[in-house]
């Protein structure tokens, strides 16, 4: 059984009909997908009882692996490649990085060192150069290619503690985190999730964390800020996930590099706005913090997962993210591994190289400018049939409701079951919201006036319950 099963797949990596199926299929998929429902119908969804089997003795024939995929998991996606999904800042798949992907899942490298992947190491290098130079980063600045902007946030973090312990005299990689002196970190009340997420993995705890009172577009208020100094970091936004507001970058940076602190912004998705003439304002003086982390798979459309730590101190961040080990054969030349939390990756800065080769300066900036005008339509439109837009679209994000937190939901609910489009909710500083992310490069201005009618229709629907 072992020895037929080797080599039957041999076989299939002869022939490649299963190569092809799994074509086919994708194929089929893709020409579905700006059609279909946006989200999985229930029939659809109880159609996933069918993966609830035992453990299988026997193996199954390739095919049918594929095909049961294919009829019961392809309609249990959210149609997030099409261009009426806004729910949370996903973004969909650029077709030359999907395609890229397609061929290094091909070469199956692992990214961890130079000798391991020339090629990958190479692009590594080249896309830490281009990213730098499009966001407006200090010539010089170390990137590392992690699974997404919570990993990326993890790294720099970790590189902050690191050196502001080692300034009070403090060897975290030696002394370890008890028992260290105590480091103070500052950040907006509507600060991500997954910054007090890493902050928590780094033993700062959220009682330890100075939240600084924000305006009503989510910006920190720059008259509450307390004294920072040499051992404290200021963690900043590049785009607020409900809001996409920006911080005031240039003047809170000037107070920060003053005393000393050390300045990290989260732009998940919102520090691609740098790379556009249009929406660069909302970024001026990014470049005057020491670490930043940004997604490719949200804004760039990159396909998952593709997130970028970016460090001013290329020194740091190899410091915090170092391993040892007799058999790790450290070059001359780029090894990844230095720059992020783990050892083996995909190589995922193959499809972000192609993004941005393909694209190039211009394509960026018609993508960016692109999601920012559709966001800035659909909160023109929204508001035209009634709806209250509760934030100023100044990237991406859009936040609506109707009349009272009730009619809100009902009519959120009433869209959500068309499935014509699919968004989620919110609460903005206690107020109840629908909250539109309009992050897919495929997103037309039809898109959104259907959108829009599955809204004029729910609010129909309930004036007539
Ligand atoms: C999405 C997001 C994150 C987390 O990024 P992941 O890629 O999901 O890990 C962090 N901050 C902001 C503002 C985000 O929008």
């Amino acid at each position: 059984m072992g020895n037929n099963i080797i080599r039957d797949m041999k076989k299939q990596m002869e022939e490649k009909d299963i190569y092809e199926y799994a074509k086919e299929c994708a194929f089929s998929y893709m020409d579905n997908v700006g059609e279909r429902e946006v989200y999985p119908k229930k029939d659809d969804l109880e159609l996933l009882k069918r993966f609830e089997e035992a453990l299988p003795t026997e193996g199954c024939k390739d095919t049918e692996i594929l095909k049961m995929l294919h009829d019961y998991g392809s309609s249990n996606t959210v149609a997030q490649t099409g261009g009426r999904y806004f729910g949370f800042v996903n973004g969909g798949a650029l077709p030359i990085s999907l395609a890229t992907r397609w061929l290094t899942d091909v070469w199956d490298q692992n990214a961890v060192l130079h000798i391991a992947s020339p090629i990958t190491s190479k692009l590594e290098e080249i896309c830490e150069k281009w990213i730098v130079e499009l966001l407006g980063l200090p010539e010089g600045t170390a990137a590392g290619f992690v699974s997404g902007s919570s990993n990326a946030a993890l790294c720099a973090l970790a590189a902050a503690r690191n050196t502001l312990l080692n300034r009070a005299g403090w060897d975290i990689s030696k002394q370890g985190l008890f028992g260290a002196p105590e480091i103070k970190v500052v950040l907006s009340q509507d600060a991500h999730a997954t910054i007090i997420k890493a902050l928590s993995l780094l033993g700062i705890g959220y009682n330890q964390i100075v939240k600084v009172e924000s305006d009503s577009q989510g910006r920190l208020m720059i008259d509450k800020l307390p004294s920072l100094d040499e051992k404290t970091i200021l963690i900043l936004q590049a785009g607020n996930v409900n809001t996409g507001a920006y911080d005031d970058f240039d003047t809170l940076c000037d107070i920060a590099q003053k005393e000393g602190a050390w300045i990290h912004i989260d732009g998940a998705f919102g520090l691609w706005a740098a790379a556009s003439d249009n929406t660069k304002h909302l970024t001026k003086g990014i470049s005057k913090a020491d670490s930043w982390s940004v997604d490719a798979h949200k804004t760039l459309n990159v396909p998952y997962d593709c997130g970028i730590v970016l460090c001013k101190h290329r020194d740091k961040i190899i410091a915090a993210m170092q391993a040892r080990g007799e058999y790790i054969l450290y070059g001359s030349k780029r090894d990844g591994m230095l720059y992020t939390s783990d050892m083996s990756r995909r190589a995922r800065a193959v499809e972000l190289w192609a993004a941005i080769k393909y694209l190039g300066r211009e394509g960026i900036q018609c993508l960016v400018n692109n999601l920012h005008e559709n966001a800035v339509y659909f909160a023109k439109q929204l508001r035209k049939v009634g709806f209250q837009v509760l934030n100023d679209v100044v990237f991406n994000q859009v936040l609506v409701n109707y009349k009272d937190e009730q009619t809100t939901k009902n009519i959120l609910k009433q869209v959500q079951d068309s499935r014509i489009c699919w968004c989620g909710e919110t609460k903005w500083h206690e107020t109840y919201a629908i909250r539109l992310s309009v992050c897919s490069w495929v997103t037309t201005k039809d898109d959104i006036d259907k959108s829009v009618s599955s809204f004029v229709d729910a609010i129909s629907n309930i004036a007539n319950e």
